[in-house]
């Protein structure tokens, strides 16, 4: 069941090499996600997509797709979450520190006077 079409995942774009010409058909997730629909739809566990430069029609499997939008998914949260915990934790550090200052200058002011 490991397909005769393996999809590689680059730059948000799910790239399948035709089989005829090797050419790159590129699906970008809304692509995939349509292909999923119509497989729905139809009930069918396969798609073709057609390549763009010979025409030819690649079936490829449901698997790949599936695994085309989750390898999306992931693609989207690790570009997602650096971004998310840097800020977040800057955040957290600044208010941490105004915090932590503000306690420690209370403490202070309240010990040790000079
Ligand atoms: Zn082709």
């Amino acid at each position: 069941m490991d397909g005769l079409l393996r999809p590689i995942l680059k730059e948000n774009q799910m790239d399948i090499a035709c089989w005829n010409c090797k050419t790159g058909i590129k699906l970008d997730k809304a692509a995939v996600e349509a292909a999923l629909a119509q497989m729905d739809a139809s009930k069918v566990g396969f798609h073709d997509a057609h390549c763009a430069s010979c025409g030819k029609s690649n079936r490829a499997t449901r698997d790949v797709f599936t695994a085309g939008l989750e390898a999306f998914a992931k693609a989207a949260k690790a570009a997602d979450e650096p971004a998310l915990t840097r800020r977040g934790a800057a955040r957290k550090t600044k208010a941490e520190n105004a915090r932590r200052r503000g306690e420690a200058v209370g403490k202070g002011a309240k010990k040790g006077r000079r």
